[in-house]
């Protein structure tokens, strides 16, 4: 039994970056507090991980008197920021640098003229965090319906939010630049997400079954799936090792893993261990 990974799989370098400086912060704790400004990951095995370190997530309500608060990848307004300064607690800011040069670049645009536009779901916390930037002052379209409903605009200034499927953002652009005089667009889409579906895409046509480990409820980790059972159906979603069935592995030659954003490199380790002990029971039993 071969087991091949997916060339791009798991934590994305923004997730991989604040997770690891988490627990760099609690090594340097000194026995005072850490914690997560909001959780750090759509993943309850590392949340669980990161709690039983001793790592917790706060919110403004929950957040100690002294200690570290890290900052997650998606960002957070000024207004926030300098609130968390304010109590003076240590801060280790975790936003991922593609969303800094979203922030930056839609001050600037904000600076030259343009109204900003934002592309992306309003209540997703990178956009909270961005319109921080910009006073507020801007317009968030989700679909292309909202994008109909806009008055006719001047100059525009669009910025993406990272993780929006290049497809639907082109599709809103031309529709964006139907409605303005002048559109100015900045590249702000992070391709992480897109490299972990290339890679799954073409390992699916090369294995016998796959298996994608990611949350149920996590989109892109459902998606790995969808795009996976194109040319392998049988591709499965696993949350853990746990959920892998032997029976289904008998016979099996090549077997692939994908994992999706919020998939730490430990669980997809536990993933191969477990192949492995499968792979030798079925041994045994031949
Ligand atoms: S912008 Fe890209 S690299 Fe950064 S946290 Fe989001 S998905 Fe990860």
């Amino acid at each position: 039994m071969e087991i091949v990974l997916a060339e791009s799989l798991g934590f994305c370098m923004g997730v991989k970056r604040v997770v690891d400086m988490a627990y760099r912060a609690l090594d340097k704790a000194s026995g005072l507090p850490v914690v997560t400004f909001g959780p750090l990951i759509h993943n309850s095995q590392e949340i669980a991980r990161l709690t039983a370190s001793g790592i917790a997530v706060a919110d403004e309500a929950t957040l100690p008197e002294k200690g570290t608060v890290i900052i997650r990848a998606h960002g957070i307004a000024p207004q926030a920021y300098e609130e968390l300064k304010a109590r003076g607690l240590k801060i280790m800011d975790g936003t991922c640098p593609y969303v800094h040069y979203s922030q930056r670049k839609a001050a600037e645009l904000q600076r030259e003229g343009y109204k900003v536009v934002i592309v992306g779901d309003r209540h997703h916390p990178e956009i909270t965090g961005i319109l921080g930037f910009i006073n507020d002052d801007a317009i968030v379209v989700e679909s292309l319906e909202e994008v109909e409903a806009l008055p006719q605009l001047d100059r525009i200034g669009v910025i993406a939010q990272t993780t929006i499927s290049p497809k639907k953002y082109n599709a809103i652009l031309d529709a964006l630049r139907r409605r303005a005089v002048e559109v100015n667009v900045c590249e702000t889409i992070c391709d992480a997400t897109e490299e972990n579906q290339a890679a799954v895409r073409e390992l699916s046509g090369e294995v016998d079954l796959l298996y994608v480990i990611g949350g149920r409820h996590s989109a892109n980790s459902n998606k790995l799936v969808e795009t996976a059972r194109d040319k392998c159906p049988r591709s499965f979603l696993i949350e853990t090792a746990d959920e892998i069935n032997s029976s289904d592995l008998s016979g099996v030659g090549r077997i692939g893993i994908s994992a999706g954003a919020s998939t730490p490199d430990w669980m997809i380790q536990r993933v191969i261990e477990r192949l492995r002990e499968i792979e030798k029971s079925l041994a045994n039993h031949r």
